[in-house]
């Protein structure tokens, strides 16, 4: 029993449009949303009643939330038809519907499982991988298979040993899909990137993955696909990881395909609720991830995780901000600042930042550019202090020059990293 919230947008594009009413008994399984142009189908994660539509999110009393068994999607001709019915979308982060991606035709082309997952503290990707690396696999073949793709690739950091292991041994049969390990920095896991390290090719932010004859797709949508097509299951759960101060203690939680919906102040109480005073509710993960809010989190399809942070620093002086395209944007580094009670006095974007179509793009991803000279504008505007978004390599640039210009420096994932003892993002060590 409880209240699932299921959101009418948890992809790229418009939200969707309920298709039952208030009052209406629903299925776990049950198609309860149609995409409004560029979107995915939406479907109950309960059997239950629908109590309220609003704009924003269908709530469902759920009355038999231990039930396992869904209503099947319809069986497709094709493997991309099968993804629509299902509702699948990119359950990385982007939400971009998956059926899209699978309509590409790449008969000398490429498929990509991006089994990276980037962020730090996130583990609940390769923990899949360690415990049925045959999904993935699968997921994989799958998505050849309908796109044509004679090739197949798995990029996996090569930290995660017991995951690498795991997959080695099932695809040791299989000539076409070749794995390739990636180092320990962020953004390794960002899709330019990942074709950066296979083919040695960088691609402009405007251009896509099919620029290189390549489709990517993280790992966690791979088990959906094979979800989809052997068992007909639509997306009605989610993999999340929880972390931080928690009454469990430091180390990482995973719960596997928790109900779309489930509120995450429930997962948070299974962890033994919020160890005592606490700063934010991230929602994602360190690099990304936003602050949430407890009474309103869910869990969506394209969840990532909820870290729960200790209490932010102070620094009530004038502070610099140092913007980055694939980490914390402006408006959560302003946030950030807020919570610390420092006066923003100065805001730069690392100089490989461009905006494409109204969204931040790096040029090339992980690489830094040079910072010195961001430093020194910010500390020019009468910066103090300066909190930084950067990724691994530039944020080492900004330490190599910041000590020297007696500038201290914060990164936005510091409250987050020190909650669990991780080690701060700040000087790349020689083995990185
Ligand atoms: S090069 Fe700059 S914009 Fe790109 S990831 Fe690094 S800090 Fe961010």
């Amino acid at each position: 029993m409880g209240l699932y919230v299921i959101p009418l947008r948890q992809h790229i594009g418009a939200p969707c449009v309920p298709n039952v009413s208030e009052g209406e008994k629903v299925f776990r399984g049950q198609c309860i949303a149609e995409p409004n142009g560029l979107g995915a189908k939406i479907h109950a994660s309960v059997s239950g009643r629908v109590v309220k539509i609003t704009e924003g999110d269908i709530k469902i009393e759920g009355e038999f939330t231990e039930d396992e068994d869904y209503i099947k999607i319809k069986k497709c001709d094709s493997i991309a038809d099968t993804a629509f019915e299902a509702g699948i979308v990119g359950a990385g982060g982007a939400g971009f519907p998956t059926h899209i991606k699978l309509k590409s035709e790449i008969p000398d082309g490429f498929v990509i499982a991006n089994c990276v997952e980037c962020e730090p503290i996130l583990n609940h990707n390769i923990a899949l991988i360690e415990e049925d690396p045959g999904l993935i696999v699968r997921g994989l073949q799958y998505a050849m298979e309908a796109t044509k793709a004679p090739t197949g690739y798995i990029a996996i950091k090569s930290k995660n040993k017991k995951a690498i292991e795991s997959l080695k041994k099932e695809i040791e049969d299989l000539k076409n899909i070749h794995i390739k390990e990636l180092g320990d920095i962020y953004p390794v896991g960002e899709e330019r990137a990942i074709i950066h390290e296979i083919f040695n090719l960088w691609l402009t932010p405007e251009q896509l993955p099919m620029e290189a004859k390549s489709v990517v797709m993280n790992g966690e949508t791979l088990a959906n696909l094979a979800r989809a097509v052997e068992d007909r299951k639509p997306v009605i759960d989610k993999d999340i990881t929880v972390a931080g101060k928690l009454k469990s203690g430091k180390d990482s939680n995973i719960f596997f395909q928790v109900p779309i919906g489930t509120s995450i102040a429930s997962l948070i109480e299974q962890c033994g609720g919020i160890d005592g005073e606490f700063g934010e509710i991230v929602i994602g993960g360190p690099y990304t991830g936003k602050a949430g809010d407890i009474d309103n989190a869910v869990v969506t399809k394209i969840s990532g995780g909820a870290i729960v942070t200790i209490p932010l620093p102070e620094f009530g002086g004038p502070l610099g901000l140092l913007v980055c395209a694939c980490g914390a944007d402006e408006n959560r580094l302003k946030s950030i600042a807020g919570k610390m009670k420092a006066e923003v006095v100065a805001t730069t974007n690392c100089k490989n930042l461009v905006e494409i179509r109204g969204a931040n793009k790096c040029l090339t991803p992980g690489e830094c550019p040079g910072q010195v000279q961001a430093v020194m504008e910010l500390k020019r505007k009468g910066a103090e202090r300066i909190l930084i978004a950067n990724c691994s390599d530039c944020t080492n640039t900004v330490m190599s020059c910041a000590p020297d210009l007696k500038i201290p420096v914060y990164h936005h994932t510091d409250h987050i990293f020190r909650t669990v003892d991780h080690e701060l993002s700040r000087r790349l060590s020689l083995e990185d």
